[in-house]
C-alpha cells in the first residue's frame, strides 16, 4: 500500500514530535493517512465579504473587511472588556473582547486591514459583535482562504499548540500539495458507475476543500458509501464464512418435549408471528450450519416464549441449552419462568449468577459437564472459563444489546462444536441500525402481539397533580389491580436519586396506608434475594404497589398489574420508557402509563413524553429515539463497527444504508473472497485495515 500514507504525522512539516504525540492522544491521528481521514464537521461559506453599510435585520454569520481605530477597556476584573471600532469605509461595528484581551492588545493593530468573521448584534441602532474569529487580510486572501472552509474538531491541549481547526486545515492542505499525495480507487468500477460515485481521489480533495456545495455533496456521498460499503462487507464476509465454514449440530427432529409443551403445557395458542418465527428457526437448526439470528420483536410479543421452544427442539436432540441476561433480576425471572414449564417436563434446570454459592456452583457445573443438567440460565457469569457444557447446542442471548460483541463470541465457544446462537432484543431496534450493528446475523422479527391485549393508555402529567393520580390508582387497586411507581436511577446522581426513591416511598406509604395497603419497594441496593423475596410477593398479589427504581426495567411479569407510573420521566430515554411501559399491558385488563414529569421540560424531552403519548408501537419508537439521540448513544452501538463511521449519520442516511448493503451483497454473492482482477485494490485495502479484525485472506 502507498507508503506516504502510512508516514508517520510527526515527519509532516509544522508538526514535529511534540504536536504529533498530541495528535495521537487526542483525536487517534498517528499517520498521514489518518490525518486525511479527519473529515470537517461543518463548512463556513467565506467566500462573500458584506459590507457595513448593508448589514440589517436578523444576521447569520457574516464577514466584513476593514480597520480599528479607538481600542478602549472598561470595567475590571471579571467584567473587563475591549472594545474596538471597526470601519470599512461604508459604516461602523463595535466589536468586544471579554477574553484573550491582552493578545489582542498585544498583537492587533489600529489601521492595519482585518477580516472579521461572526455573528453580529444590533443594540439601540447600533451594530456589535463579540469576540469575532479574526484574520490579517492580506495573508487571508493570498492563502486563498476566501471560500468554502472547512471546520474541523479539535482539543484545547491541540489549539494552544497550534492546531485549532484552522491549524489543521493548514496542515492538511500542506499534505495535499504534496506530490506524493494520491487516493488510489480502491472500488471496482462497475460499482463506481452504477451509483455513479466519484473517484477517491477527488472525493478527498473536495470532502476537505469543495469549491461549491455540489462538490462537497458529490465528495460526502462517495466517502459516506465507501465507509458503509466496507462494513457491510465485513458482516457479510463473516456471516458468509460461517454460513460456509463452521458446521452446525444438526437438530433433525422435533421430539418429546417439543410436542409435549406445546400439546400439554402451553396456556394460549401461539400467534402466527411466533410460529413463523420458530419455524425459522427450526430451519436453521436443521441446516447443518451454525444458526446465528436475531429474534426482534416488541415488549410483550412472546419473544421468551419461542426461545424456550427452541431450548426444547435441541434437548430433543440430545443437547443442552443455555440462556444469558444481562441483569440479575433478569436472570431470575427467565428461571422462574422456565424452571415452572421445564419442571413439568421433567427436565433439569439451573441458575448461574455472580451471587450463587460456591457449593451450589460446584453441583451445578459438574451436573453441566455430565450432560444431566438440560438448561442453564444466567447472568454472564455463564460466559466464565469454568463454565463448561457436555454438548451445548442452543445458546440465547437475552437483550443481547447489552452484551459487548466480545463476550458474545465468548460463549459461542463454550463447546467442542459450535452451539446454535439466537440473539433477542429487549425493544426494537430500528432496521438501518440493525442492518448495521448485527449485519451479520440472519432477522428473525415478531410483528404480531397475543391476541386480546389491549394498547396501553398513555398519559402525560404534572407533578401537582400526583393526588389525582394517587387517586386513579387506588380506583384501581380498588378493582383488584396492582401498580408498578418507578422512579429513575442513574449512577451520576445515585445518592439523590436514592434520596427521591425513599422519599416517593414514603410519600406513597402515607397514601396507601397499611393495613389496607401492602406496598412493595426493590431497588439495585437490595440483596438479591431481598429483592427477590419483594417480586414474589408483589407477584403473588400480597402487595398492590411496587414502588421501584429501574430494576424492573427488563422482563418483570406481573399480568395482574395494570398502571404503571413513571416518576421524572423527563429523565428517562425513549427506549426505557418503552420496556417499562411494557411492565403492564399483559393481562387481559385496559392499563395505563402514566408519565409524571415537572413543568420544566426541554424540548426532546417533550418530544419523548409525546411520542409515548401518541404509540406503542416499539419499531415506530425505536426510529424516534434514534432521530433524537443519533446512534452513538444507543446501547451496544459503541461496541460495534458503527463507531468507525465517520461521515454517515444513521439515522438521516438510512437510504444509503441499504443502497450500501444491497452493493455489498450482491459482490460477496458473486466473488465472497474478492479474487476478481478488479476486486484487488478493494482486497489489499481491506486487507490493510488490520483493526477490522476479519480475516479476508483465502483459508479454507
Ligand atoms: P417478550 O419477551 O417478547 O417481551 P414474553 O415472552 O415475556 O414477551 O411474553 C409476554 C407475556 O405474554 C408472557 O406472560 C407470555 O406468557 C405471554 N404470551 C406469549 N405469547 C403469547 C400468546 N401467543 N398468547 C397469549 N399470551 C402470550
Ligand atoms: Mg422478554
Amino acid at each position: 500500500m502507498p507508503q506516504f500514507l502510512d508516514t508517520s504525522i510527526e515527519y509532516l512539516k509544522g508538526i514535529g514530535p511534540q504536536k504529533a504525540d498530541t495528535l495521537k492522544k487526542e483525536l487517534g491521528i498517528f499517520t498521514y493517512g489518518d490525518l486525511l481521514n479527519h473529515f470537517p464537521f461543518r463548512y463556513v461559506d467565506r467566500s462573500h465579504i458584506y459590507k457595513i453599510g448593508e448589514l440589517k435585520g436578523d444576521f447569520a454569520h457574516i464577514q466584513v473587511k476593514g480597520r480599528f481605530s479607538s481600542f478602549t477597556t472598561e470595567g475590571e476584573k471579571q467584567t473587563k472588556r475591549l472594545k474596538a471600532l471597526f470601519t470599512d469605509g461604508t459604516g461602523f461595528m463595535e466589536v468586544v473582547w471579554f477574553k484573550g484581551i491582552n493578545w489582542i492588545e498585544k498583537y492587533v493593530r489600529p489601521g492595519k486591514e482585518y477580516v472579521l468573521f461572526g455573528k453580529p448584534n444590533e443594540f439601540m441602532g447600533k451594530l456589535n459583535i463579540v469576540h469575532p474569529e479574526l484574520e490579517d487580510a492580506a495573508e487571508f486572501l493570498a492563502e486563498g482562504n476566501a471560500g468554502f472552509q472547512p471546520v474541523y474538531s479539535t482539543t484545547e491541549l491541540l489549539k494552544r499548540k497550534g492546531l485549532d481547526s484552522r491549524g489543521i486545515m493548514r496542515a492538511i492542505k500542506l499534505l495535499m500539495s504534496d506530490r506524493a499525495f494520491k487516493m488510489e480507487e480502491i472500488l471496482p468500477p462497475d460499482i463506481l458507475s452504477e451509483f455513479k460515485l466519484i473517484g477517491r481521489h477527488t472525493a478527498f480533495q473536495h470532502i476537505h476543500f469543495p469549491t461549491n456545495d455540489n462538490d462537497q455533496r458529490k465528495a460526502q456521498f462517495r466517502l459516506k458509501f465507501e465507509e458503509l460499503f466496507f462494513l457491510q462487507l465485513k458482516m457479510l464476509r463473516i456471516r458468509g464464512m460461517r454460513r460456509k465454514d463452521v458446521p452446525g449440530i444438526i437438530f433433525s427432529k422435533v421430539g418429546h418435549y417439543f410436542n409435549a409443551f406445546y400439546n400439554d403445557v402451553l396456556p394460549f395458542d401461539l400467534t402466527n408471528a411466533q410460529k413463523r418465527v420458530i419455524k425459522e428457526i427450526r430451519q436453521d437448526m436443521g441446516s447443518g450450519k451454525q444458526m446465528n439470528r436475531l429474534l426482534q420483536g416488541d415488549v410483550g410479543s412472546g419473544k421468551t416464549v419461542v426461545g424456550f421452544m427452541c431450548m426444547l427442539i435441541a434437548i430433543d436432540n440430545g443437547t443442552q441449552a443455555c440462556m444469558m441476561a444481562p441483569t440479575e433480576i433478569l436472570a431470575q425471572q427467565h428461571y422462574n419462568n422456565i424452571r415452572k414449564f421445564a419442571e413439568d417436563l421433567g427436565l433439569n434446570t439451573a441458575l448461574l449468577t455472580g451471587s450463587t454459592p460456591q457449593k451450589a456452583r460446584k453441583e451445578m457445573l459438574a451436573a453441566l459437564e455430565n450432560g444431566s443438567l438440560h438448561i442453564l440460565v444466567g447472568t454472564h457469569a455463564l460466559i466464565e472459563d469454568k463454565v463448561k457444557f457436555n454438548n451445548l447446542g442452543l445458546t440465547i442471548i437475552d437483550e443481547q444489546h447489552r452484551f459487548g460483541v466480545q463476550q458474545r463470541a465468548k460463549l459461542w465457544n463454550k463447546s467442542l462444536s459450535m452451539p446454535h446462537v439466537l440473539v433477542m432484543t429487549a425493544t426494537p431496534i430500528p432496521r438501518t441500525l440493525a442492518m448495521t450493528v448485527y449485519g451479520d446475523l440472519d432477522t428473525s422479527i415478531i410483528d404480531e402481539m397475543p391476541v386480546g391485549r389491549k394498547p396501553i393508555n398513555t398519559a402525560h402529567r404534572y407533578d401537582s397533580n400526583r393526588l389525582r393520580v394517587f387517586g386513579f390508582i387506588e380506583e384501581e387497586i380498588a378493582k383488584g389491580r396492582q401498580a408498578y411507581i418507578v422512579y429513575p436511577l442513574i449512577e451520576e446522581s445515585e445518592k439523590l436519586d436514592y434520596k427521591n426513591l425513599m422519599d416517593g416511598f414514603e410519600s406513597v406509604t402515607r397514601a396507601f396506608p397499611t393495613p389496607k395497603y401492602q406496598v412493595s419497594i426493590v431497588h439495585g441496593q437490595m440483596k438479591p434475594d431481598a429483592k427477590e423475596f419483594e417480586m414474589q410477593r408483589f407477584k403473588r398479589g400480597e402487595t398492590q404497589i411496587m414502588v421501584a427504581t429501574t430494576v424492573i426495567e427488563v422482563g418483570v411479569d406481573v399480568p395482574n398489574a395494570s398502571v404503571m407510573v413513571i416518576e421524572s420521566a423527563e429523565r428517562f430515554g425513549l427506549s426505557q420508557l418503552h420496556q417499562l411501559r411494557g411492565r403492564v399491558g399483559r393481562g387481559a385488563e385496559q392499563s395505563y402509563c402514566i408519565l409524571m414529569t415537572s413543568h420544566k421540560l426541554s424540548h426532546d424531552a417533550r418530544k419523548r413524553l409525546e411520542t409515548m403519548v401518541r404509540t406503542t408501537n416499539g419499531f415506530e419508537i425505536a426510529e424516534v429515539d434514534l432521530q433524537l439521540r443519533g446512534p452513538g448513544d444507543i446501547e451496544g452501538v459503541r461496541q460495534s463497527g458503527i463507531a468507525d463511521l465517520k461521515l454517515t449519520d444513521l439515522s438521516t442516511d438510512k437510504e444509503l444504508v441499504t443502497i450500501a448493503r444491497h452493493a455489498a451483497e450482491k459482490l460477496i454473492e458473486a466473488d465472497m473472497y474478492l479474487q476478481l482482477p478488479q476486486h484487488r485494490p478493494l482486497l489489499h485495502y481491506l486487507q490493510s485495515r488490520r483493526k477490522d479484525g476479519v480475516n479476508w485472506s483465502r483459508v479454507s
